[in-house]
């Protein structure tokens, strides 16, 4: 076997919060080979990228080029050492020409290999891509502009491409011209390394792949010699929670909102949604399972009513459905920090004109107020004014959490409410939603970790490319189940199911 032309090699990262986010991962990448990264959301494949790109530097362990020890202490280091990367948000100049953004990425004497449009179309036939160099990148489909910052990442004599997650905005057609032009790539020297969840893609078109799980390496070889149910299995494993159901048995009430045949167009970074049918009832909690980036935030934004579909309906039963939102990130939308736990509580209630005593806020009655929900959530504070910025994570949460079930609406919408959260803060977190949903509320929960989706929800939805790819209900919910609903292709659900079965 021929030296490797990139080695992580026994590496590991801890970011300056304390998180550890590898541990002990090596890998080694061959010229002319694709390699798949596999892994769930959070498992550490950005960081294992970003460290071979010199965005991040490993805490312990190295990267070794042709087997000498290199330090790429920026991505600048990485790009000089032939590293190309192809970043889920493109970065190109939309009102430039193709061979305008090819120029301005090329460095020293490669920027005058891009002055003219037959230059950069010379360029692009060596990898077999047939783009107009005087097209206007902002005019180009989507997954042409994908073309031009491949080749943007190509054009200083790149020796490793990589990508993250370039599947996930594309149709299975142009999935597969993808892997075509990846292909010529590889054939001309270079190693490519891919993050994608698409277990059936990889399995179509790569070479190699490595799983990720919680930041080490659960297992890597060669794609001819294993198969999808092991991909599977590698990751999201096999532990199903023996924890307990969290909330009573629950017959879900009348309806309250229904999407119909609900789409949304996909954009950069986002793969949009297509022909969602949905029906959410009363006194019910609905899981919504996927890997990140599925077409998760767009449903919330959907529920939430901050877009509206592109083509189908949402309707709300009646005129008093109210829907109150826990968002995904607490820090910016969900909490004034500054604010003190109080009024972070009552914040839509004092907006609303409530605690007033003679056109002046009611400091005494908020704070009373306050103290009931510090009970009932189990707000760990010194006090009801202390600032929200003082609580840990967990506790912040659960007064975002607090606040949307004090708005008394018909439909609660939260997005990954245990994230971050250790295991304590997490179980309060699922009981509150749980005991919502006991008492009338229709809960939505979306979230990427099943085993929380399997004790909480009474059905779980599974997204996957924007699309709806399975509904798993009561005693069928389980990993075995919901795993490959998330990380199969879009047009073999049949035989995830079958998988699943087996
Ligand atoms: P993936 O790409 O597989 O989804 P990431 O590499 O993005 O995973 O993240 C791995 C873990 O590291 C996650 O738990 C994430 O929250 C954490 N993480 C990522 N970036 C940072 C950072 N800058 N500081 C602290 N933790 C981080």
């Amino acid at each position: 076997m021929p030296v490797p032309i990139i080695q992580l090699d026994h590496v590991s990262k801890r970011y300056p919060n304390g998180f550890l986010a590898l541990e002990n991962v090596s890998l080694a990448l061959h010229t002319g080979d694709i390699h798949a990264l596999l892994g769930e959301n959070g498992a550490g494949k950005s960081t294992l990228m970003n460290i071979l790109y010199g965005v991040h530097e490993p805490t312990e362990g190295g990267v070794l080029m042709e087997g000498r020890e290199v330090v790429h202490r920026r991505p600048a280091d990485a790009i000089a050492n032939g590293i190309g990367m192809v970043h889920q948000h493109f970065k190109l100049v939309m009102p430039f020409t193709v061979t305008e953004n090819l120029a301005l990425v090329a460095k020293g004497a490669k920027r005058s290999a891009f002055r003219r449009h037959t230059d950069a179309r010379a360029f692009m036939e060596r990898f077999g891509i047939d783009l107009d160099p005087a097209a206007v990148v902002g005019q180009l489909p989507l997954a042409l502009q994908q073309r031009v910052e491949i080749l943007k990442a190509l054009v200083n004599e790149t020796r490793v491409l990589l990508l993250d997650e370039p599947s996930t905005i594309l149709t299975p057609a142009e999935i597969d011209n993808l892997y075509f032009t990846l292909r010529r790539i590889c054939d001309q020297g270079t190693a490519v390394a891919v993050v994608t969840h698409n277990v059936d893609e990889v399995l179509a078109n790569t070479d190699r792949y490595t799983v990720l799980k919680r930041g080490r390496t659960n297992g890597t070889g060669l794609i001819a010699e294993t198969n999808s149910a092991q991909l599977v299995e590698r990751i999201v494993g096999h532990a199903v929670s023996n924890a307990a159901r969290i909330g009573a048995e629950r017959t879900p009430g009348t309806e309250c909102l229904a999407l119909r045949d609900v789409s949304l167009r996909p954009s950069s970074g986002s793969p949009g949604l297509h022909q969602i049918d949905l029906t959410l009832r009363a006194g019910e909690v609905v899981g919504v399972a996927g890997v990140e980036g599925n077409g998760q935030t767009e449903l919330f934004d959907l529920l939430a009513g901050q877009r509206q579909p592109d083509s189908g309906s949402l309707k709300h039963s009646t005129q008093d459905i109210s829907v109150a939102l826990v968002p995904q990130d607490r820090h910016h939308e969900g909490l004034s920090l500054d604010l003190s736990v109080a009024q972070n509580l009552l914040y839509p209630r004092i907006m609303a004109g409530e605690f007033r005593r003679g056109g002046l806020l009611d400091h005494g009655a908020v704070g009373e107020q306050a103290k009931v929900m510090i009970d009932v959530s189990d707000i760990r504070t010194h006090s009801h004014a202390t600032p929200a910025r003082s609580l840990s994570g967990g506790n912040q949460q659960k007064i975002v959490l607090a606040r949307a079930l004090d708005q008394a609406a018909s439909v609660v919408v939260v997005y990954q409410p245990t994230r971050g959260l250790d295991v304590a803060a997490a179980e309060a977190v699922l009981t509150r939603l749980a005991q919502a949903a006991d008492n009338g509320t229709c809960v939505v929960v979306i979230s990427s970790n099943i085993e929380e989706l399997i004790r909480v929800s009474d059905r779980i939805l599974v997204v996957n490319g924007g699309r709806m790819t399975g509904e798993v209900k009561g005693a069928e919910m389980s990993v075995k189940a919901i795993g490959p609903l998330m990380t199969l292709g879009r047009q073999s659900h049949s035989s995830a199911l079958e998988t699943a079965d087996a």
